[in-house]
């Protein structure tokens, strides 16, 4: 009789030849369990998913009182669910008033493809600029976005007309031009090895925009809902984009993703053809149950407010000679080291000691520091004193 770690060598697909293999059986607040009581800090929260923890209560009952509604019942945009109906209002609540409508996704990526479909039908033109070094998912679309070569390569061909400006450099703002339909860009670069750009360069961005009626197009997948000690990150540069990208965070642990604009920009996709762009599951009735839940846990327990705090004591504790750079914005950080074996030896070191931490899909010589919002000074101080040791013997 196989195991599971076996059964998942054998029977599930694998994304790469060195899987972390970590077996998980439960998870709870800031903490994954093993299925012989392991214990780890999460440092990671699922990629930025769990911000607000593993398995919020709140969020729990939330899901329990849907179960006991309907789970899916027709595709997206047909009947009137109210879970949907609920948490796209508490949304908007919380946006600028140029935000005035949300198509729920099922992920991320499909946040991406429904995005660019509806710039280019809003603007009539067809030019998607994006950012060398970004990522905005793995579907063929959203990979076209990917300033990456060695997968353009590998999945060619991917979509045409689509450029690539260096991010945070304003020399090359002047590429956007009236045949762009949108720039699509990361609020913070996650997976380049999170690179904060400068306000002035994202006011700039967005004046360039302006200028050629462009759509600006923010992705917010990962620093939104808090991550970055704003709600959303959009809000530290004083500009509001044209479409805001959701997902990760939104669902408290569901999975659900999100696209929302103005109801001008958003209507191209009802006619010329009707139906533009559908999805079956997009918006599932609890994971908007779970979504609504979770942004008022976010906003009763004022956790973006503790945000920057907590960022200070991690970048006050992690000193060490060895950490080349601490980059990022609230608890959106990474660990500049030298090498990948480094990152690769006290990320095994620390999961054997309880923290679970990780690295980046563009950065491979950074350690990933992105624990749920709601973890404690102490736990904060626990987990800088493991990574030390780590950085000390390792590197
Ligand atoms: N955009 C960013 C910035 C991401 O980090 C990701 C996933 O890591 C995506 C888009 C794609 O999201 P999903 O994996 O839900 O398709």
């Amino acid at each position: 009789m196989l195991n599971n770690r076996e059964l998942f060598l054998l029977n599930t697909a694998q994304t790469s030849n060195s899987p972390r293999m970590i077996e998980i059986a439960k998870a709870e607040g800031v903490y994954l369990y093993g299925p012989n009581g392991e214990e780890y800090m999460d440092l990671v929260s699922g990629f930025n998913v769990s911000n607000i923890g593993h398995r919020n209560p709140k969020v729990i009952q939330a899901i329990k009182d849907q179960l006991e509604k309907y789970l899916h019942v027709t595709v997206y945009g047909e009947f009137v669910q109210a879970p949907q109906v609920e948490f796209a209002t508490d949304l908007l609540a919380v946006l600028p008033k140029q935000f005035e409508s949300v198509y729920f996704t099922n992920s991320g990526a499909e946040a991406v493809e429904g995005s660019m479909k509806v710039a280019k039908r809003f603007t009539g033109r067809r030019q998607i600029i994006a950012a060398k070094k970004a990522y905005h998912g793995s579907t063929q679309g959203a990979l076209s976005l990917i300033g990456n070569e060695e997968y353009h390569t590998a999945y060619a061909p991917l979509l045409p007309e689509i450029e690539f400006i260096t991010f945070n450099n304003s020399d090359d703002l002047s590429l956007i031009t009236e045949k762009t339909a949108a720039v699509i860009i990361e609020a913070i670069q996650g997976e380049a090895g999170v690179r904060v750009p400068d306000i002035s360069y994202m006011q700039a961005l967005r004046k360039r925009c302006n200028e050629t009626g462009t759509l600006l197009v923010f992705d917010e997948i990962q620093t939104g809902f808090g991550r970055t000690g704003k709600l959303f990150a959009f809000e530290h540069y004083d500009i509001v984009p044209d479409i805001l990208m959701l997902a990760k965070g939104i669902g408290g642990g569901m999975p659900l993703g999100a696209f929302v604009a103005s109801k001008q920009v958003m209507d191209v996709i009802k006619d010329n053809p009707m139906l533009g762009h559908i999805t079956t599951f997009g918006g599932h009735p609890v994971s908007c149950a779970a979504a609504k839940a979770s942004l008022e846990v976010i906003r009763e327990n004022q956790l973006v407010e503790q945000v920057a705090e907590k960022e200070q004591l991690f970048r006050t504790l992690l000193q060490h000679p060895k950490i080349i750079e601490i980059r990022g914005k609230g608890l959106m950080m990474c660990l500049q080291l030298e090498t990948f074996d480094q990152v690769y030896n006290v990320s095994n070191y620390c999961a054997q000691q309880g923290i679970m931490i990780d690295w980046y899909l563009h950065c491979e010589t950074a350690l990933r520091v992105a624990p749920p919002l709601t973890i404690t000074n102490d736990e904060i101080e626990k987990a800088c004193k493991i990574i030390l040791d780590g950085i000390e013997k390792y590197t």
